[in-house]
């Protein structure tokens, strides 16, 4: 049991981070978990089922939640990110700036009062596909449970109403940016991943042919809460989806976008296609690749659905898609690499595999960490006292954060118990 007073942060709150706080939490020792977005889960609370077990998310995340619920040692900070970490091991100081979230929590919000705003906002959850109130719940599950006013997209005459209406306390519009200073004994990497820009895939016409979406927008596009309520249809006219191709590979492999395997998206379109049929007994779904990349025990997942006579697979990358102007049909050309045919296909809905790109990438660490080529952190160039989990690392599936999780908190009581 922990006698040592530091707490320990872990950045990030997705599965790695949650899982890696929790660990550490349930063996005694005090942890900070900090957290960008207004709610905990990361990118699997988005899907809608998640591969091998096809359980939703919610299931594992709200047994965390309970986990977290009764463990008074995490301290959780959302909207929140590092301005700065100086020190060593065993003494970090650590500077945490929170955006104002303008909802207090206590008391709630209820829905009668958002539907009275007239402003919203793009859902960023749904990529746009939908809007919300400027107030809003991130997510029918989100952690903490509590709305969020979007300060920018309010118009005063949507501030006054919400004043008026909202439950006295319930709502702060002069919540400010507010900085914490603290000093812990060690840190946890789990900021994770987000999806490749499909726009730089020119050839693939994303965000030029309004029937190609990418496999995230997918994942919403199946979950009950998402901006169709799970229903699978094409955005150019809400007509369901019966004729879908999956392109592998969509960035990923190669050299001009990103020269790494992102290596889930094969299981994550095997997944989609499984949500294709499920959903429509009469559509068919047909997938791109260059090679399937489902090991293990994954396997089995892919040699069930090469039963499926409504799904075919296709071995050839993808040179171009266009778009039927009149139907929104899309048109794929590939060359068929086992058959040596040039196919000129026609699908009614594609969906890009894009991949998988670190965070960190974008937004390094405020401290000095060895990061590999693509801004994923260097797991081999670890410094003491610091250590990464999950796609923070590499891309990696929800089992592999779990247990590199559970690593990092053990590499982190180490460093605490030691005592430096
Ligand atoms: C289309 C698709 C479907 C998938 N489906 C499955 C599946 O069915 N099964 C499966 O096993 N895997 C699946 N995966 C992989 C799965 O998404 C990852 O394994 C998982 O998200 C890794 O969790 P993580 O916590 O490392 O990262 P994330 O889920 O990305 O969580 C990182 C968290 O850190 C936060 N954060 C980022 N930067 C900062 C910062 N600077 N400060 C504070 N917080 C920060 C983020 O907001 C986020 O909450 C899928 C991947 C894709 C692309």
């Amino acid at each position: 049991m922990n006698t040592y007073s530091k707490p320990i942060l872990v950045i990030g709150a997705g599965v790695s981070g949650m899982t890696a706080a929790l660990e550490t939490a349930e063996l005694g020792y005090n942890v900070i978990l900090v957290e960008k977005e207004a709610f905990l889960g990361g990118r699997v609370l988005r899907t809608y089922r998640y591969f091998p077990k096809m359980c939703p998310p919610t299931c594992g995340f709200e047994i965390n939640v309970r986990r977290m619920r009764q463990n008074p040692r995490i301290t959780v900070y959302t909207l929140s990110t590092i301005d700065e970490i100086s020190g060593r091991a065993g003494h970090f100081a650590v500077r945490i700036r929170t955006r104002p979230r303008y909802v207090t929590g206590s008391p709630s919000l209820d829905d009668t009062v958002l539907a009275q705003l007239k402003s919203e906002r793009p859902n960023d959850i749904n990529f746009g596909m939908d809007k919300t109130k400027a107030a809003y719940l991130p997510l029918n599950m989100a952690y903490p449970p509590y709305h969020v006013v979007d300060r920018d997209a309010l118009s005063s005459e949507d501030a006054d109403t919400l004043l008026k209406l909202a439950p006295a306390g319930a709502i702060d519009l002069n919540m400010a940016e507010d900085e914490i200073e603290i000093e812990v004994g060690a840190v946890i990497v789990a900021t994770g991943w987000r999806p490749y820009d499909a726009t730089k895939l020119d050839n693939l016409g994303y965000g030029r042919c309004k029937n190609v979406i990418t496999n995230v927008m997918m994942e919403r596009l199946a979950a009950r809460d998402g901006p169709t309520g799970g229903e699978i249809v094409r955005p150019s006219d809400g007509k369901k989806a019966e004729n879908v191709a999956f392109v592998q590979c969509a960035g990923s492999r190669d050299e001009n976008h990103l020269p790494y395997c992102s290596a889930v998206c094969c299981m994550a379109s095997l997944k989609q296609v499984r949500y294709v049929r499920e959903k429509n007994e009469d559509s068919k779904a047909t997938v791109f690749y260059i090679d399937i990349r489902a090991v293990g025990r994954h396997e089995k997942f892919y040699y069930d659905m090469l039963e499926d006579p409504g799904v075919s697979f296709i071995k050839g990358k993808v040179a171009e898609i266009q778009e039927d102007p009149g139907s929104g049909n899309l048109i794929l050309d590939v060359e068929d690499t086992l058959m040596k045919r040039i196919l000129h296909q026609g699908f009614d809905l594609v969906v890009l595999a894009t991949g998988v790109v670190p965070n960190t990438a974008d937004v390094p660490i405020p401290f000095d960490l060895k990061y590999d080529a693509y801004g994923f952190i260097d797991g081999s160039a670890s410094v003491d006292g610091v250590y990464a989990a999950g796609c923070a690392k590499r891309p990696c599936d929800v089992s592999k954060s779990v247990k590199d999780a559970m690593a990092a908190s053990i590499k982190a009581i180490q460093c605490l118990d030691r005592g430096e």
